[in-house]
């Protein structure tokens, strides 16, 4: 019997482009997420992976990337700034976060997201096998499963949204609500990170679109699309794997000597995005500075803040406030040569990562909102001897699961410094039952675990999952 082939369609391709020491430009694959998600489906079965490879040139031909076929789809320099950096990341992207940021709407950002969608739906219908299983992700590309229904109604689509799903009352501002919901209503199943999202998407339907909606089921014409929670997860034993790694041990242990070896060191970890806190946390931490509860003397608090969409506005602005508030923390509590806070605006790699995770006692996560945040599930990953202690945010969609985190309310300034207080004075049999508690959770939820549940749900004959065992 022919196996069943799987095409995934993501805005990005699952590789980065980067110099070779002979100077060379050479595709490697990017680190972490999906792409080790599906690295055993992808190796047994005939698979395709469509998605745009960066940059605004021509689409470079791109060869293979472990196994796994690429299909380039090209976008010009104006597909990136009205579908990109426009609908998806300054109208949908805030508006699903709680519209921390105000939501922008222009019609040519929504005229080019359609016509980004399309050709990704066309390039997808090109190379798909007859009965192919075909896997949208996420926000960039939510029309692509009603225009890839109505190009190849053979197909078994699914589509699976990483960030979070508003409440009507958010998502009724949209001036094209109802097509961006049609347009999802063309897969056959549509995940979401929370059984919140799930209800939010069918008491729109039901609204917006007048059709019969369950939180499991919604009736669309002449088919039933069914809809679920899958919340994602990460390569757990590739983490602790990594943060058991001789060379990650010393590192961390350098870190914690660089840092002048503090009694206490607290980390956060975040894409520079309004959506992540960080200018709630630093007042916390500056107000715990000013009250005296927490002494530079044996605390040291390190803030990764990755540069992110730069050439969105919203993001610019961003990073200037959270500077001149490192600044001005640093320059009220910080001495010659200990800085009060170690901010440092760049990407880590993996193994760097992993360093950081295990040199760190308290992990602070604090999301407004996040649909997951992989973050803290790589923090619990990589702590293999059950030690540190992680504060999460109720907001992050992590906090469904990780229930032993010391749970935070972060728009609550006083709450956010006793918790931070609780986090970094609790006694260890606390820190280490706690942590137990959510490693063993995310063993048995990792990302296999997430890839295996959202594709055995999607085909029924159970073939493709059966291939992740
Ligand atoms: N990450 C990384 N290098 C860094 C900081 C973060 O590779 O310097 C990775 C991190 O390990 C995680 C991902 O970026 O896998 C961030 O995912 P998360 O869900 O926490 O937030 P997002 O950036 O997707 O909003």
């Amino acid at each position: 019997m022919r196996q069943t082939s799987l095409v995934v369609v993501a805005n990005r391709l699952p590789v980065d482009d980067t110099v070779a020491p002979d100077g060379a430009c050479e595709w490697r694959r990017s680190p972490g997420g999906l792409v080790s998600a599906l690295h055993p489906i992808l190796h047994h079965t005939p698979a395709t992976w469509v998605g745009w490879a960066g940059g605004t040139g021509p689409a470079p031909s791109l060869p293979e990337v472990d196994g796994v076929r690429l299909h380039t789809v090209a976008l010009s320099a104006d597909d990136v700034r009205d579908h990109y950096e426009g609908f998806a990341n300054a109208t949908l992207w805030p508006l699903y976060h709680d519209a921390v940021e105000q939501p922008v709407y222009h019609r040519r950002w929504w005229e080019s997201y359609q016509r980004v969608n399309q050709r990704f739906a066309e390039a997808t219908a090109e190379i798909a096998e007859p009965g192919a299983v075909v896997w949208v992700q996420d926000y960039h590309l939510q029309l692509v499963p009603g225009m890839l229904r109505e190009l190849r109604p053979d197909l078994l689509i699914g589509f699976f949204l990483h960030v979070p799903f508003p409440p009507p009352e958010l998502f009724m501002q949209l001036p094209r609500r109802a097509e961006l919901l049609l347009g999802m209503l063309g897969a056959d199943l549509v995940g979401f990170q929370r059984a919140q999202a799930a209800h939010n998407f069918a008491q729109l339907c039901a609204k917006v679109l007048n059709v019969p909606a369950t939180d499991r089921r919604i009736a669309v014409e002449d088919r039933v699309v069914r809809i679920g929670a899958f919340p994602v997860s990460i390569d757990m034993a590739e983490m602790e794997q990594l943060a058991r790694r001789p060379d990650v041990v010393a590192r961390a242990q350098q870190f914690r000597a660089d840092l002048g070896e503090p009694q206490h060191m607290i980390l956060s970890v975040d894409r520079l995005d309004y959506i992540k806190g960080i200018e709630h946390r630093l007042k916390a931490y500056s107000e715990l500075l000013a009250d005296g509860h927490v002494k530079m003397s044996d605390t040291v608090m390190v803030q990764v803040a990755v540069p992110s969409r730069e050439r969105v506005g919203q993001y610019r602005v961003l990073r200037d406030r959270v500077e001149r508030e490192v600044g001005r923390i640093n320059g009220e509590f910080g001495r010659v040569g200990e800085p009060a806070i170690h901010y440092l605006n760049q990407p880590f790699g993996r193994a760097e990562l992993a360093a950081l995770y295990r040199a760190a006692d308290v992990m602070v996560v604090t999301p407004l909102r996040d649909g997951m945040n992989l973050v803290a599930k790589e923090y619990v990953a990589a702590r293999v001897d059950n030690t540190g202690a992680l504060v999460l945010s109720e907001f992050a969609g992590a906090a469904a699961e990780l229930t032993q985190a010391y749970l935070v309310n972060p728009h609550d300034l006083d709450g956010l410094k006793l918790t931070l207080m609780h986090a970094k004075e609790a006694a260890p049999g606390d820190v280490s039952a706690r942590m137990g508690a959510m490693r063993e959770h995310l063993r048995g939820h990792d990302i296999q675990a997430w890839a295996r549940s959202y594709l055995s749900a999607l085909d029924h004959t159970g073939s493709l999952a059966a291939r992740l065992r």
